[in-house]
C-alpha cells in the first residue's frame, strides 16, 4: 500500500488517492491546501499583470513557507 505523508503538516494520508494536492515534487493534505489557497487566493487578486512564472514561483514560496511552519 502506498502511504504519503503530507510535505506541510506531516499527516499521513492512507490513501492519498484523492484528498491529496500536487504541486511539482510537494504532495500537500487537504486541509493544507485549504490554507495555501487561503493565502494564495488573495495574493492572486491584487497581481497585475499576472504570469505563471511568477504564480508558479508564489505557490513554491507559500507551500516552502508551509512546510517550515509544519502546516
Ligand atoms: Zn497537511
Amino acid at each position: 500500500m502506498v502511504t504519503v505523508n503530507c510535505d506541510a503538516c506531516r499527516k499521513k494520508m492512507d490513501n492519498p488517492a484523492l484528498p491529496f494536492f500536487y504541486f511539482g515534487e510537494f504532495s500537500i493534505c487537504e486541509s493544507c491546501r485549504d490554507n495555501l489557497e487561503s493565502q494564495i487566493r488573495p495574493a492572486i487578486r491584487g497581481k497585475a499583470p499576472f504570469t505563471t512564472d511568477w504564480y508558479d514561483r508564489f505557490v513554491r514560496d507559500s507551500i516552502t513557507k508551509a512546510i517550515q511552519k509544519g502546516k
